[in-house]
């Protein structure tokens, strides 16, 4: 349930009412919007008489939350959740896109730093790239490990730019912490708990990928093992689930944009390079997902996409990155948004 405060309710009357839910056993949760303090109580509701709590000074409503995730939904809290990264990046403020850009996988020093100066000639605002990789096949090449961190630290350095790369165990999760400035959980771990609430306990940005085999639902219910732990700068990312359709790799849930936005306060993003798996369809999807209303994109790039380790045949070369960055600014403003 949520605990609305009256706007005019103190510091001392809020407290009030946190130390009481606490000793019910109540998670609590604080939500402090311009107009009104709202206090989110995960627990048995049956354990507190709610007269009571009506009763206390201070407390305007309590409303029962009926959606099985609490923290994320609107109903907890109205305003949209602004997450930040290193370098003034917001994602989800306003007017602003953010664009993820990179390879899929860190494949050395010098093909990174190529592909990293160029997302960023382009206007791409954080790095991408996988150092823990999470293949199909224990044959294909599984990353670099801590040494693609530290060339994505050095790519960091070079252009000014935050990098996002995904983290596949919670054996790694503070060795990933300790070099990147957001961990992304990868959509075949969308459902791995454990790693959600390991992620949880850090202070980092999350880009949390949908799972192909997923309910937004049930998207929105991992998102909550992230909150529940105290991390609240959670980034959803919608990169396609399996369907019945097989003309591409993944099927882009073009809808799941806004009804995340309609049930959740968190940014969503769009990553068209997984999501169809097609470079040549890259430019259309980034495209529909900025006009769904998405908050960003995240798009593979590679120097030399037939050569790539991971992921070749969805990357896009600089130059097609760079032409999509430009269609894509008309799209932005059609909008209300910008690049
Ligand atoms: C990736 O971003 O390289 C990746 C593996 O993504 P996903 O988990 O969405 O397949
Ligand atoms: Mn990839």
């Amino acid at each position: 349930m949520i605990i609305i405060m009256r706007p005019d309710a103190t510091a001392a009357q809020i407290g009030v009412v946190t130390d009481k839910l606490k000793k019910h056993g109540f998670g609590v949760h604080l939500s402090q919007g311009a107009e009104r303090t709202v206090i989110g109580a995960i627990g048995d509701k049956s354990a507190i008489q709610l007269e009571a709590l009506q009763m206390l000074p201070g407390v305007s409503e309590i409303v029962p939350i009926r959606k099985p995730y609490k923290l994320v939904s609107r109903e907890f809290q109205k305003e949209d959740t602004i997450v930040a990264l290193p370098g003034g990046v917001k994602i989800g403020a306003g007017e602003k896109l953010v664009i993820m850009a990179g390879p899929c996988s860190v494949e050395g020093e010098q093909a990174f730093l190529e592909a990293a100066r160029a997302v960023k000639a382009a206007g791409a605002n954080v790095l991408r790239g996988g150092a823990f990789k999470p293949r199909t096949s224990p044959y294909a090449f599984q990353g670099l490990g801590e040494k693609g961190l530290q060339i994505m630290a050095q790519a960091r350095e070079e252009t000014g730019l935050p990098f996002v790369t995904e983290v596949m165990d919670t054996r790694d999760v503070e060795l990933v912490a300790k070099y990147a400035d957001m961990l992304q959980i990868g959509a075949r771990n969308m459902a791995n708990f454990n790693l959600l609430r390991e992620v949880g306990k850090t202070k980092k940005p999350i880009l949390l990928k949908r799972g192909p085999g997923s309910t937004v639902q049930e998207w929105l219910m991992s998102a909550e093992y992230i909150l529940s732990e105290g991390n609240k700068q959670v980034v959803l990312g919608e990169r396609g689930i399996r369907t019945f359709e097989t003309a591409t790799r993944n099927t882009v849930d073009i809808n799941a944009v806004p009804v995340v936005k309609k049930l959740t306060h968190l940014p969503i993003i769009v990553d068209p390079s997984h999501g169809t798996g097609e470079w040549d369809l890259v430019p259309a999807i980034a495209r529909a997902g900025i006009a769904a209303g998405a908050d960003g994109l995240m798009i593979e790039v590679h120097p030399k996409p037939d050569e790539a380790m991971s992921d070749g045949a969805q990357s896009l070369k600089p130059e097609t990155f760079q032409e999509l960055m430009v269609s894509l600014r008309g799209v932005a403003r059609a909008v209300g948004r910008q690049l």
